[in-house]
């Protein structure tokens, strides 16, 4: 009997409209978390069009069926467009065929088409079920023990283009496509010194088109929010050849294939390969990038944005009543967030509405806060590149460091660093080697195209270690800042970075040279410093965690073997925790749990009771500073010793490669954001006469600062970790998702 407040009697899941990577993921943990509250779960295939053919289309699921799909790009359980779906009789058949399973909460997966569906199918659910009733197809019985249809929707779409989230599941994956391959076309660009524009899929949202552009420093974008100026072929031409005499050897332009003019005209890519060619002779190559953007394994936040929303959808499902609209279930503010279904909707196709009335501030407004910011830092990046210095201003001398591990995104925030300075009209120091080359005198002027190409580039070309500089240090430092008549601070780094930072700040008093304004970027692939729920470095670590263990598992799987992964983290468990549950780990060891033997051993257990119930492969991620004792060997060693015939262990510590690779979009992205900010941070100072020191992070998802002051008080006095992680919450969702 389903009523309100009670538990519903089988849940349905669905995908439809297009496809995209992360539909896997959202389904799993569906799937997963219903069978973890004791409800019986129902893959529906071929969305609406299986809802309606009913038979094979809809599927008991038990745990074991949703194996070995999380990885996998599209949709594991089909997707179609379905005219049926569309017309009352096919409404009717579908809710006979879901009645017939004591089917009467559904997880709609999709874009606003099918969720639209799914609201409609909702409201008109006891009339449905009368009709039915009243064709003699069902009971009633039946239809008096299923008065209501649950109902929550999730947002599958690589567009990103829904309201009621920030980011729709698929969105990250297409843009880790985009980017693979824009980089692999800035080097053959690069070595022609020719010219490309790239087509992007985005009919009314040019978000792909806009942050692609953000991550690999595109010369031009064309989106559909936000229509070039009447001059706009002019303008363009004018930054590229601009570009041209400044050195660079490649021009990129961006366009979102539904990218217009102000008087609603299409732009195309053609259009703007022959401006390029005719106005300035340039060898212009058009990619349209096409469905390669929708393929693909999904990268690791869509992952785990999938497997956070599947859980919550079916925990909303519990608690749906009739009285209150149907929910959809986003991300906003890196919290999981719930909102009314059809204002979402509703709120999104006014975005389509706007743009078609030409009414393109409008359009921006509803894209919301942070597509507008990263707009106007891509302008103020692009178009600085024509003008690099701001002349009548005071040449104030900002300086950047970095300190602790390398982190991906480190080239980034260089590079943003020195353009947005050097457009400010200072003179922009790098510090080489860290705070060690600080106190050596290690500092060196940057030009323009000093910078040119590390967007995209891993590692930490500036060096970069883990000294904290002490006692007499703390002066040669002074010396040396004073020497290089150093007004500002950016330090884009780590645990040890943050430390030395505090260091100087503490000292103000004694040396004069050091009450300068400082600001801290989080740069590490541990995510463990204070301020911040999230560090740069840390989305780049995940996905490269993520693939490794996507190969340990096929080699895994033809052995019966448990893999013991030991990954990064030091003190901190938010790489392994996170990257388990992306990666469908089993057991997840953390430094912020105590490892006990009971633990070990009830592990072994469950995980020879899957063996013998048909698992192939069980997988263990263990941070590598989880416990001294119970070390990777160890645990190993036990795991091997008693799974005796049932399965064998093998250990795989993945070591520095995880601070390697070039930074993931995200990456590239937050790096040139915060960069942004940091840097009007000290303008602002500097131009204040203000002495201010902070660190910059994200909070509830928005940019904030918090005074360095603090520091002290924001972190373990014994190991290496903030007092607050917010990502400790997903504790709960590896519970459950585990088999
Ligand atoms: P995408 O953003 O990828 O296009 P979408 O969910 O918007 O995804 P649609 O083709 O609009 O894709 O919708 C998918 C399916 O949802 C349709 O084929 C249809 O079965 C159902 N659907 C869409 N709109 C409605 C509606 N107004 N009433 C009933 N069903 C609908």
């Amino acid at each position: 009997m389903s009523e309100p407040g009670s538990a519903p009697s089988s849940i349905g899941v669905l995908t439809s409209g297009g496809d995209a990577a992360g539909m896997n993921p959202a389904v799993r943990a569906v799937i997963r978390t219903a069978l973890h509250h004791g409800i019986d779960a129902y893959a529906i295939h071929e969305g609406y069009q299986g809802l309606v053919e009913g038979g094979e289309f809809i599927r008991r699921m038990e745990i074991a069926d949703t194996d070995g799909i999380l990885h996998k790009g599209g949709t594991a359980i089909g997707t179609a467009r379905s005219q049926k779906f569309r017309t009352r009789e096919g409404r009717r058949a579908a809710a006979r065929n879901m009645l017939e399973r004591g089917i009467d909460a559904l997880v709609v997966i999709g874009g606003d088409g099918s969720l639209t569906g799914a609201n409609m199918f909702r409201a008109e659910w006891a009339e449905l079920l009368a009709e039915l009733v009243d064709a003699g197809e069902v009971t009633r019985d039946v239809a008096d023990a299923h008065p209501f249809l649950r109902l929550v929707g999730l947002v599958g779409s690589i567009d990103n283009d829904m309201s009621g989230t920030d980011m729709t599941i698929g969105a990250d994956t297409a843009l880790h496509r985009i980017v693979e391959a824009m980089d692999a076309l800035r080097s053959t660009a690069s070595s022609h010194q020719r010219s490309f524009v790239v087509e992007v899929m985005g009919r009314h949202c040019g978000y792909l088109a806009l942050m692609a552009s953000l991550a690999t420093a595109a010369n031009w974008v064309l989106i559909p929010e936000q229509p070039p100026a009447d001059d706009w072929a002019e303008q363009m031409c004018r930054d590229i050849r601009a570009g041209r005499l400044i050195g660079r050897r490649q021009s990129v332009v961006v366009v979102a294939e539904g990218a217009e003019d102000r008087e609603g005209n299409p732009i195309t890519a053609e259009q703007i390969r022959k401006l390029l060619e005719d106005e300035l002779g340039e060898d212009t190559r058009i990619t349209t990038l096409g469905h390669v953007q929708r393929g693909g394994s999904p990268s690791a936040f869509d992952r785990y944005l999938a497997t956070q929303l599947g859980c919550a959808a079916v925990e909303r499902l519990l608690t749906d009543d009739p009285q209150t609209p149907a929910q959809l279930i986003g991300l906003r503010g890196n919290r999981v967030v719930t909102s009314p279904l059809m204002e979402c909707v509703e709120q999104t196709r006014a975005v389509a509405e706007r743009i078609k009335a030409r009414d393109y501030d409008g359009a921006m407004l509803l894209r919301g806060g942070s597509f507008r910011q990263s707009y106007k830092i891509l302008q103020t990046v692009q178009q600085a590149a024509a003008r690099p210095t701001r002349p009548g201003r005071r040449r104030f001398r900002l300086a950047i460091v970095h300190g602790g591990g390398p982190a991906p995104g480190m080239n980034t925030a260089v590079r943003a660093a020195v353009r947005l300075g050097l457009d400010h009209g200072y003179t922009v120091l790098a510090v080489k080697n860290g705070f060690r080359g600080l106190r050596r005198g290690q500092v060196q002027e940057m030009g323009w195209m000093d910078v040119s190409g590390w967007v995209s580039d891993g590692g930490a070309e500036l060096g970069t270690n883990r000294d904290v500089p002490s006692g007499e240090q703390i002066g040669q430092i002074a010396e040396q800042i004073a020497a290089h008549r150093i007004d500002g601070l950016l330090m884009a780094g780590g645990w040890s970075g943050y430390a030395a930072a505090y260091e100087l700040h503490r000292h103000r008093d004694k040396y004069s040279a050091l009450d300068i304004p400082i600001v801290c970027m989080p740069m590490t692939i541990n995510n463990d410093v204070p301020g911040t729920e999230l560090s740069i470095g840390s989305d780049t670590a995940l996905n490269s965690i993520v693939t490794d263990v996507d190969k340990i598992r096929q080699s895994a799987v033809a052995t019966r073997r448990v893999v013991v992964v030991e990954v990064m983290g030091r003190d901190c468990g938010y790489l392994a925790l996170l990257s388990g549950i992306a990666s469908g780990a089993e057991r997840i060891y953390m430094p912020e749990d105590r490892i006990t033997i009971d633990d070990l051993t009830s592990d072994i257990h469950a995980m020879a009771e899957g063996f013998r119930s048909g698992k192939r492969l069980g997988l263990i991620i263990r941070s590598e500073g989880a416990d001294s004792v119970y070390n990777t060997w160890f645990i190993t060693s036990l795991f091997e010793k008693e799974g005796g015939e049932l399965f064998d262990a093998r250990q795989a510590v993945l070591g520095h490669v995880q601070e390697g690779g070039d930074p993931s979009p995200f990456d590239r992205i937050h790096a040139t954001t915060l960069t942004a900010r940091c840097i009007e941070f000290l303008s602002e100072q500097l131009e204040a006469g203000g002495r201010a020191s902070a660190m910059i992070g994200f909070q509830s998802g928005r940019q904030q600062f918090t005074d360095l002051t603090s520091y002290p008080a924001l972190i373990e006095s014994d190991v290496r970790r903030p007092v607050e992680q917010r990502w400790m919450e997903s504790r709960r969702l590896a519970v459950i998702m585990r088999r």
